[in-house]
């Protein structure tokens, strides 16, 4: 198959993720006889100083020219500090979502059992934990109309949601639960908000098209809870943007790990695949970020933009078989790990890259 990929590192460990992301799509083109080009972007903080802008229109048109794109992070600590800054880097990603139409954001969660003993949760309620997260990503509070009044002393944010936006997202929900445990949780909070209220009558009039799928509605905070609870008791989960932000990175804790969750954001145009992590300037430069994020958002890309299911299933079976030889970067070892198998970027990347060409 040929293929050309867009690498989009984006700002602090964002290059040092994707440089092991695009080496194991290397080493899956060699191994499976598929021919993948490459080509580079800007976006964030270092497109800001480049270009002035956080996407900029070169990046756009290579993005839309792609066949998929691997992407980094984005941010920076100037901007953390600095609210009043009117050009900034997620103003990119944000802008990236709503071009490509990119309203689906899927983010597999999934505990390796070698790493049961890296949550902050009991092995005994996480083990068997296997949930996919349906979170719609170019609507909510992130896009509707915000305001400063009162010489700035009061602000809203409009949390907005069309009919049509949550038909499309709730499908593919519905769609993905056919395909697995035939059970779809969808969460809003339709007990306080007319948007949610919007949210929720949609999904009731999609259900009797799925007769076979078993459909929850769930107040977000009940969800916040039952997560921790209980997580074996979610399969499909849908939900709007900022419940979404929230309750994706809460369940990160069920996958060990910030460092170990890959996404995939998918719409009308070339899918983005991401991990959920940040820029974590905090790393930065130091080596140690977990790179297994960015090499299972590769898996997700062969699977979702090329099909290539084989090939997604290697990378899983290469990262669970460096689990399982005992390997750790420094953010899912603990006081068992021995030192000599935490590993920084660049090493997990090769104990990665061995399992797949041996
Ligand atoms: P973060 O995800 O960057 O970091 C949170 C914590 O997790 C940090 O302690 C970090 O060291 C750790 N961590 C994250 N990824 C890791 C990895 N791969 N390996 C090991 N440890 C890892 O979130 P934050 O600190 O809230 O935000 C930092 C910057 O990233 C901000 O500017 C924020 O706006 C931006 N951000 C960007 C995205 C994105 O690009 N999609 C997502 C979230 C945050």
């Amino acid at each position: 198959m040929k293929k050309h990929i867009l690498v989009v590192p984006g700002d602090g460990i964002g290059a040092e993720v994707t440089t092991v992301g695009k080496q194991v799509l290397e080493a899956i083109a060699h191994k499976f006889g598929h021919e993948f080009t490459y080509d580079e972007a800007l976006i964030g903080h270092v497109a800001i100083e480049a270009t002035g802008s956080p996407l900029p229109d070169e990046t756009l048109a290579k993005m839309k020219n792609a066949d998929a794109v691997l992407f980094g992070a984005v941010g920076h600590p100037k901007y953390d500090n600095d609210p009043s800054a009117k050009v900034r880097p997620e103003q990119g990603l944000l802008k990236m979502r709503k071009e490509l139409g990119l309203y689906a954001n899927l983010r597999p969660i999934k505990l390796f059992d070698e790493l049961l003993d890296a949550s902050s949760i009991k092995p005994e309620i996480l083990r068997g934990a296997d949930i996919l997260f349906f979170r719609e990503l170019t609507g909510d509070v992130y896009f509707g109309k915000r305001e400063r009044l009162d010489e700035g002393n009061t602000a809203y944010d409009t949390m907005i949601y069309s009919k049509y936006e949550v038909e499309r997202i709730v499908r593919k929900a519905f769609e993905a639960a056919r395909t697995r445990s035939k059970k779809l949780c969808s969460v809003d909070k339709a007990n306080v908000l007319e948007s949610s209220r919007l949210w929720r009558e949609v999904v009731q009039a999609l259900a009797p098209e799925y007769p076979d799928v078993t459909v929850e509605h769930q107040f977000v905070d009940a969800t916040a809870m039952l997560l921790i609870k209980d997580p074996k008791r979610f399969d499909v989960v849908v939900t709007g943007n900022l419940f979404g932000d929230i309750l994706t990175d809460e369940a990160s804790q069920i996958a060990g790990s910030m460092g170990m969750l890959a996404s995939a954001s998918v719409g009308d145009s070339t899918g983005v695949y991401e991990p959920i992590h940040g820029s974590a300037h905090d790393i930065t430069g130091k080596g140690v970020a977990n790179p297994l994020a960015s090499v299972l958002s590769v898996a997700l890309l062969l699977d979702i933009s090329f099909g290539l299911k084989a090939e997604a299933q290697a990378i899983i079976d290469a990262v669970d078989a460096v689990l399982k030889a005992g390997f750790r970067t420094g953010d899912i070892a603990n006081s068992s790990t021995s030192p000599d198998k935490i590993l920084g970027t660049g090493a997990m990347g090769h104990q990665i890259l061995q399992q797949l060409i041996p």
